[in-house]
């Protein structure tokens, strides 16, 4: 547990990172590549040993199990029917890299190219595509792009090794209305139908912990304490040098660390927003409401809040055993002796089998949709618990969403919940999308390829088919796919959103810097670990002080 926090006075590292997810992770073994160098990384959760964190099926466990995931909500809407939607983000040392669905998708190169556009230096895609090959150690991928991967990276990439005929028939389908197969989505271009690259290899997660951060502490210079939750941080001046912290249990012993050179925040979107904001950093109002003394004001910490919103149509399947039969009784010890042999296996997978990127309108150049399918189907359609009955479901989401929200801080007090308002649907360009995506997503589950394992739609059902209709079933039905990202947004100070610069220093602090998903200025059109990943490599170069690699040269299509 706490190794310093016995009321010793406040030691000394080179380096401060709050947060060891998917970002500090890498950080912290990147910046211990340079000799000599000291980080201290200062957890919340406990260590990341249990074995659902490590068999990829635990996913469905361990994402509802408090004592590795903060079990947020978003607030009440009338924009969700009136629920608060869940949202349970990793709280151990792997942060979500621990907890996700594995799944790796970089997005398209129009993403990245407009937050270059939006004055950030150094981020369009051909400069940070070489982060991207950086981290990755692809193994398979014999019909890839080559020229977008790399094999040398710490972050195993594999294909999917499980191919049920239920996915082979709805690829089938897809393929006969027209949506290309593709390969390789990471590749030239992302358009198309096909399975997942995962980070999962020989049947085992590979979180950012156990990649990155676990072979670095080797080194014995970096020094992770967990049960750690950063409560300030603490400056001299508008200097950042150290992190004021509390145990994680009894709430109340006090540690604290200090940072020669910097303080670096990665705690994801939610909790970076809410660590700034009580260390006196964000809007003046709410910090004024709350009562934190003003450090710094900065009207982008917290807002420009966005996230990936899906809703799954549902279907009972015939003539074939579904992921929900096969997770239960003897089938499961079946799938279990499989897993533990070496074999393809329930246990191994990602729950999204297979994807989709397509477009909500036929007016649309390329896809503004990602859909997923997978041979399981859960109570409700949110992903839990899986149907008693044969079952499989296609969710779907708007790769860009415009509509924003915030994530303000209720109190001083780091043990509580912020306020979380992502404002799911509200802008009439989403709400669009959602529904074109969802008559797509019902396409793709009639068609004749699929029909031999298709016995009927039930959710939303057959009476659902106006736009006013499927409008109101994903506002009742939908749910975070946990892409929360933008509450300390990346942008020139001339930004009045911008809460970071494209070196990623706070704007008008110093020795302060926010490295996670927090800092992208816009959503890409994935899921968002890879892109959290090549953000930490991109950072930790800035860190260090080194060049940035030559920009990609990539060929004209
Ligand atoms: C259930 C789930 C499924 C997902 N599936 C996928 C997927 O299949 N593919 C994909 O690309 N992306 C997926 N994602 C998203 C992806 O995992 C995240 O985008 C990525 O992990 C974000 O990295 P991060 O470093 O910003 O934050 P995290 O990885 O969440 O790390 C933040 C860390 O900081 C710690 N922390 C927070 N506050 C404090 C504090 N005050 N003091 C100390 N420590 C603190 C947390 O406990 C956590 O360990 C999923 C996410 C979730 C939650």
């Amino acid at each position: 547990m706490l190794r310093s926090m016995q009321n010793r006075g406040a030691d000394t590292f080179d380096y401060v990172i709050v947060g060891s997810g998917a970002a500090g992770s890498v950080v912290a073994a990147r910046l211990v590549e340079d000799p000599g160098v000291t980080v201290c990384v200062l957890e919340a959760g406990p260590p990341d040993r249990h074995p659902y964190i490590h068999v990829p099926g635990g996913f469905i466990k361990i994402m509802f199990n408090p004592a590795y995931t903060w079990q947020f909500k978003t607030e009440p809407s009338p924009l969700t029917n009136g629920r608060a939607v869940a949202v349970p983000v990793g709280r151990t040392v792997g942060g979500s890299s621990s907890t996700n669905g594995m799944v790796y998708n970089r997005g398209q190169s129009e993403d990245f190219n407009a937050w270059a556009q939006r004055g950030n230096r150094g981020w369009g895609y051909a400069d940070v595509l070489p982060y991207f090959r950086h981290s990755e150690r692809r193994i398979g991928g014999e019909n890839d792009d080559a020229d977008y991967h790399g094999h040398e990276g710490k972050l195993p990439i594999t294909d999917m090794d499980w191919r049920h005929p239920i996915s082979e028939a709805f690829i089938a389908g897809a393929v006969g209305l027209g949506v290309p197969r593709n390969p390789d989505y990471n590749g030239r271009s992302q358009v198309g139908v096909g399975y997942f690259q995962r980070a999962i290899h020989r049947g085992l997660r590979r979180s950012a912990a156990r990649m990155f951060l676990h072979p670095a502490r080797k080194t014995g210079r970096i020094e992770v304490r967990t049960g750690a939750r950063a409560a300030s941080v603490l400056f001299e001046g508008k200097r950042a040098v150290g992190v004021r912290y509390l145990n994680d249990r009894d709430r109340t012993t006090v540690g604290e660390v200090r940072a020669r050179r910097e303080v670096i925040l990665s705690c994801g979107t939610l909790n970076t927003a809410r660590l700034l904001q009580i260390s006196g950093i964000g809007p003046a109002a709410l910090l004024q409401e709350i009562g934190v003394p003003v450090l710094h004001e900065l009207a982008g910490v917290g807002e420009n809040f966005r996230d990936h919103y899906s809703v799954r149509v549902v279907a009972r399947a015939k003539g074939g055993q579904t992921m929900n039969e096969l997770s239960r009784g003897p089938r499961l010890a079946g799938q279990i002796a499989r897993w533990v042999t070496g074999r393809p296996s329930i246990l191994a997978l990602s729950p999204s089998h297979v994807h989709v990127f397509w477009k909500s309108d036929p007016s649309i150049s390329g896809a503004d949709l990602q859909a997923v399918f997978s041979p399981a189907s859960y109570k409700e359609g949110f992903v839990g618990l899986l149907d008693d009955f044969p079952g499989m479901s296609c969710g779907v989401w708007q790769h860009r969403p415009e509509s924003t929200g915030y994530v303000r801080a209720r109190s001083r007090d780091p043990f509580t919940d912020p306020a979380i308002q992502p404002n799911y649907l509200q802008h009439r360009t989403d709400q669009r999308a959602m529904i074109g995506g969802l008559r797509l997503a019902r396409r793709l589950l009639h068609t004749p390829q699929l029909a031999p394992y298709l016995d009927r739609e039930t959710l939303p059902g057959p009476g659902v088919e106006s736009d006013d209709d499927l409008l109101g079933f994903a506002r009742q039905y939908g749910g975070t796919v946990w892409h929360l990202i933008g509450t300390a947004r990346m942008g020139p100070a001339t930004d009045p959103t911008a809460v970071v610069d494209d070196h990623l220093r706070v704007h008008g602090l110093e020795r302060l810097r926010v490295v996670d998903a927090s800092i992208m200025p816009s959503m890409p059109s994935a899921n968002t670990y890879a892109s959290t990943i090549m953000i930490a490599e991109k950072a930790s170069d800035m860190i260090r002080g080194r060049s940035p690699p030559e920009a990609a040269q990539l060929s004209p299509d």
